[in-house]
């Protein structure tokens, strides 16, 4: 396949957004100049829709904290800027999780409650954005709900809404968005995409990645 055309392939894929899967295809697409298809991008989009390729990817270098290096940099800055505020004392709760684990945790999940609420409950294994190393679930000592939505009344949740875009994360499964994002509302789940596009994204006030780049809603798997 020429270079011409898998450009021209990639590109009528996004504006027609009718295919989510075809999207992940060999040649990376990109959006407004963000590689989205490629598992090491910074600003790789996964969803219901669109696994990771390979679907056992794993970053190859991590920082001090369970995430690829340069998001668990970045989130060693916003939390000496969230204490330096006062507002509360940042961990991660969960980090990187490898596909062999998730799998394991997608079985027992589907095992125990059935495909449909096992599903809602745990990621596929390739599915998940915490395989990219790019994803944190956060939580603040002393502040509790740690991975409950109530975590969006604390101190640290509020400073995190207000401020995490200036150290490249955002908010990746806002309220009301399930429709798009394929989640319920998880105000712990914070995903680094590079100061870059989080900047443009808070310039624009939007608040769904899948929104801002034009591409498909992801509500579900496709069968
Ligand atoms: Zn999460």
């Amino acid at each position: 396949m020429s270079l011409a055309l898998s450009i021209a392939i990639g590109t009528t894929v996004v504006l027609g957004g009718s295919s989510a899967l075809s999207a992940a295809a060999a040649t990376p697409t990109t959006v407004l100049g963000y590689d989205i298809d490629s598992a090491s991008s910074l600003t790789v989009v996964v969803n219901k829709t669109r696994p990771l390729t390979p679907v056992t990817y794993g970053p190859a270098e991590f920082g001090a904290v369970n995430l690829a290096k340069p998001a668990a940099d970045a989130f060693a800055r916003m939390r000496h800027g969230m204490s330096k505020a006062g507002d509360g004392d940042l961990y991660i709760s969960s980090g990187y999780r490898g596909y062999y684990s998730q799998r394991a945790i997608y079985r027992r999940d589907v095992a125990k409650l059935g495909l449909l609420r096992g599903q809602r409950l745990a990621a596929k294994p390739g599915y998940s954005e915490h395989q990219t190393g790019l994803a944190a679930d956060l939580a603040a000592y002393g502040q509790g709900c740690v991975v409950k939505v109530c975590f969006s009344t604390t101190k640290a949740s509020k400073w995190l809404v207000a401020n995490a875009w200036r150290y490249g994360f955002i908010l990746r499964y806002p309220q009301g968005q399930t429709k798009v994002t394929g989640y319920q509302f998880e105000p712990w789940h914070y995903r680094f995409v590079g100061k870059t596009l989080s900047i443009q994204m808070h310039k624009a006030k939007a608040t769904v990645l899948e929104t801002f780049l034009g591409l498909p809603p992801a509500p579900d798997y496709v069968p």
